[in-house]
């Protein structure tokens, strides 16, 4: 018998963002591995199965475990919170069975099952931010350089993308959000509007409208997400909007029968 391998997508918490292909793929798998936290996020899910838990820094050790298993027959899923190959565990587990000789020839098969990121789910919760060309980029400099993170800030922030911030900051790394900041204020005025959200759509989610002068005196963790709009964002009534440029207010006013 032959295994095969899912690298599934969980969304970003709630259990009613995970897709119909990710929901079928976990009931039908024999093994789940996955990072403990987020196990539980799905704990629901898992009754009956195989689970493999492991801590934070230990993609390496998941990885191998979960191609292992899947070459020794089991239908075995690993699993990445958001998206799993959007600073997930997708390409590490491909760099992990290429490296053992794996090809799509080999017997077992692979799959990417994809979801919800933190960017859009942050998106939605603020209103519509991402209408217009954007960017993510992580401020992680563990696997990264600086200089190379410093470099895209500073390409994303001239060429006036909105930018979405992962891995903001941590208790250790608290500078980086800093230094982001000094370079977007280089190139945006100090009210560019600046959503900082927190565990979105689990149940401790946190969602501050600011800008671009104050984001860093707000509450900044692991677990959020900075979308930081370009020069034609606005906040306004409670929602963030970055505007699609579908022809210009007057229009949208009349069509609204509006008066401004
Ligand atoms: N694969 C994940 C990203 C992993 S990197 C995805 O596609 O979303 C981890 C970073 O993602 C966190 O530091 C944070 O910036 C962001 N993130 C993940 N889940 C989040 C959530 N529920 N709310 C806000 N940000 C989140």
């Amino acid at each position: 018998m032959t295994g095969c391998l899912s690298l599934l997508s969980i969304g970003p918490g709630a259990l009613e963002q995970l897709t119909q292909q990710a929901l079928t793929t976990l009931q039908t798998a024999e093994v789940v591995v996955g990072y403990k936290s987020y196990l539980q996020l799905i704990a629901p899910l898992l009754v009956g199965k195989e689970v493999v838990g492991s801590g934070m820094r230990q993609e390496v050790q998941r990885c191998t475990e979960a191609c292992r298993l899947a070459l020794s027959g089991r239908r075995t899923v690993l699993i990445s919170s958001g998206d799993v190959g959007i600073y997930g565990m997708a390409g590490l587990a491909f760099e992990v069975l290429l490296q053992s000789g794996w090809s799509p020839e080999s017997g077992m098969s692979v799959q990417v099952i994809p979801g919800i990121s933190a960017v859009n789910a942050c998106a939605a919760l603020v209103g519509a931010p991402l209408t217009h060309d954007f960017c993510t980029i992580s401020l992680s400099d563990l696997l990264t350089p600086w200089p190379v993170i410093e470099k895209r800030l500073l390409a994303a922030a001239q060429a006036d993308f909105v930018t979405a911030l992962y891995n903001p900051k941590s208790s250790k790394r608290t500078r980086q959000i800093e230094t982001a900041q000094r370079i977007f204020l280089s190139y945006r005025l100090p009210t560019t509007p600046v959503a900082v959200v927190t565990a979105a759509f689990r149940d401790d989610a946190r969602i501050t409208l600011t800008d671009l002068a104050r984001m860093t005196a707000q509450e900044i963790t692991m677990e959020t997400t900075v979308l930081i709009g370009n020069s034609s964002s606005f906040i306004h009534a409670g929602v963030m909007v970055t505007p699609r440029g579908y022809g210009t207010k007057y229009e949208i006013a009349a069509a609204t029968g509006e008066r401004k």
